[in-house]
């Protein structure tokens, strides 16, 4: 698969998917790892990783379909959890500089406990 990547070692979230860097963990399966975001926009605030390191959701495939279904399952479990599932919540992934990604690692915000604004900034 192309757009498999192996662990980098100068990636921040590759780092923290390995245990070399603290993280304090919210769930996790064999292709993914659901954390606390260190710096939290909303009440929860949880990132899911890929632990594959794919730089963003540009580089993904009809390949990655069943880990992409096992990302929204876990969301939507993570969210059910954190008690947030009857208000509603958002899941969010930034792209490139100009969508706001600052760590090119795949990851999903899931963020609730407060109403968002839409659209973004
Ligand atoms: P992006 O800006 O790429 O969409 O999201 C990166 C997220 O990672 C940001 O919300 C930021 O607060 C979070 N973040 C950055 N460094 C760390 C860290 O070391 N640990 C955790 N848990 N989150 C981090
Ligand atoms: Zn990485």
């Amino acid at each position: 698969m192309s757009n498999r990547r192996p662990r980098d070692p100068n990636c921040l979230f590759c780092r923290i998917v390995a245990g070399e860097l603290p993280s304090t963990k919210v769930a996790e399966t064999d292709d993914l790892l659901a954390i606390r975001d260190i710096a939290p926009r909303a009440p929860t605030h949880v990132l899911i990783l890929a632990r594959d390191h794919i730089p963003s959701a540009a580089d993904l495939d009809a390949a990655d379909g069943p880990m992409l279904g096992r990302t929204f399952e876990l969301a939507a479990s993570i969210a059910r959890d954190e008690g947030i599932a009857e208000a509603g919540y958002r899941i969010v992934t930034n792209v490139g500089e100009w969508g706001g990604q600052t760590v090119p690692h795949l990851h999903f915000h899931l963020m609730g406990g407060r109403s968002m604004s839409w659209p973004p900034g």
